[in-house]
């Protein structure tokens, strides 16, 4: 047996193809797709090619190797040694399903956490102790004249470049990915007093050196991706890059070489956070040393620990999950909203194809028998 959400109308009610729809599969969501009902979209964009086309697929519901047959989802939480309260780990979540877990986060059934690579904690936690001069990607798009970008954007947010681009002349340049504490320690000291340093990332490859750039620049954007920092010393990293910006912007005192410089990170898991922000409830992270948990929502970061059940997502096989239910996405089988990565704009999620599979938290309550404490889908809408 599946779990299915038998009430669902089988298609997309308030769009047809030739409207088009908010992607679901990454924190910039773009709003521009045509997605015809098979899931075929000639966006360009691999990223959202693959999650529509593996969305519109039929997965089994399997454990270990095999593909099995549910009756009772409460007797499998029993046989996988669930304990009362179990670990659920989110990587994204869109509004109203958000608002479902945190009522049964509030209600003691689970514990929420959240995943994220090291850097990007490192980076959180940072911004956290420091603050940062964050930017929207509006306002990047308006003003920026140069556009750093720390770690690979282009895989995590394909069309960033393209979103980004203004009628305006912009010039783009990397620092690369995983960056060392010692790089940037460099890098801030040049700027710091205006002299040459040595590296091998796309800057030099421009024959400039980094401080040139930065130097002429009038809104400099450093766009920071999830692989930014070097796991050996992120926190430091994190540091040393957020006194970047502000000694950039404290060069901006002085009229001669007034510019300003801001950070832009899109976050997947914007939604969730909003929610339990508006309820005073902070998201804890899973910690570094987590080797496992109990349910994991939605596809795992290439650093997560196993867990003992995937609900939603791709199968990503018995290693990384002992058991996978495939579950309802947003945006593709059902409708919810999303406030986009970078905070600003709440946008709607469309079934655009419909379907038949629960959401992932209504399995969740059905595993753990709760299934009063968050009410329907639809009540959440
Ligand atoms: S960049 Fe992200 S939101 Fe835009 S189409 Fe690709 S996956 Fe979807």
């Amino acid at each position: 047996m599946q779990p299915t959400d038998a009430s669902r109308p089988n298609a997309r009610d308030a769009a047809s193809a030739s409207d088009p729809v908010v992607c679901p599969f990454c924190p910039l969501h773009c709003d521009d797709l045509l997605v015809d009902d098979r899931g075929q979209t000639t966006v360009d964009c691999e990223f959202a090619k693959s999650g529509f086309g593996n969305a519109a697929g039929d997965p089994s519901i399997r454990r270990g190797r095999k593909t099995i047959a549910l009756d009772r989802l409460d007797e499998l939480a029993s046989e996988l040694g669930f304990p009362d309260v179990p670990l659920v780990s989110l990587t994204s979540a869109p509004l109203n399903q958000s608002r479902r877990w945190m009522r049964l986060h509030q209600s003691g059934a689970i514990r929420l956490t959240s995943e994220s690579t090291a850097s990007t904690r490192a980076l959180a936690t940072a911004i956290r102790r420091d603050g940062v001069i964050a930017a929207t990607i509006a306002d990047v798009r308006q003003h920026a004249d140069l556009i750093v970008t720390v770690g690979s954007i282009d895989r995590c947010t394909p069309r960033l470049r393209e979103r980004l681009s203004g009628d305006r002349s912009v010039q783009w340049r990397s620092l690369g990915s995983c960056i060392s504490a010692t790089h940037l320690a460099d890098l801030l000291m040049a700027v710091r007093h205006g002299s040459p340093v040595e590296s091998n990332d796309s800057f030099n490859a421009q024959s400039q050196d980094p401080c040139t750039h930065l130097s002429t620049a009038r809104y400099i954007a450093f766009i920071v991706a999830d692989d930014a920092l070097a796991d050996a010393d992120n926190v430091i990293g994190a540091s040393l890059l957020l006194q970047l910006i502000v000694q950039l912007n404290q060069q901006s005192l002085d009229p001669t070489t007034r510019r300003r410089a801001v950070l832009m990170a899109l976050d997947p898991l914007q939604s969730l956070k909003a929610v339990l922000g508006w309820n005073g409830i902070p998201l804890p992270m899973l910690g570094t040393d987590s080797t496992a948990v109990d349910i994991r929502i939605g596809n795992p970061l290439p650093e997560s620990p196993p867990a003992k059940l995937q609900i939603g997502g791709r199968d990503p096989g018995e290693a990384i999950a002992e058991v996978f239910i495939p579950a309802s996405q947003a945006g593709v089988h059902v409708a919810d909203m999303v406030i986009r990565g970078d905070g600003t704009v709440t946008l709607p999620l469309q079934p655009v194809l419909g379907g038949s599979l629960s959401d992932p938290v209504t399995i969740v309550e059905q595993f753990i028998g709760t299934s009063a404490v968050t009410g329907t889908s639809d009540d959440a809408r």
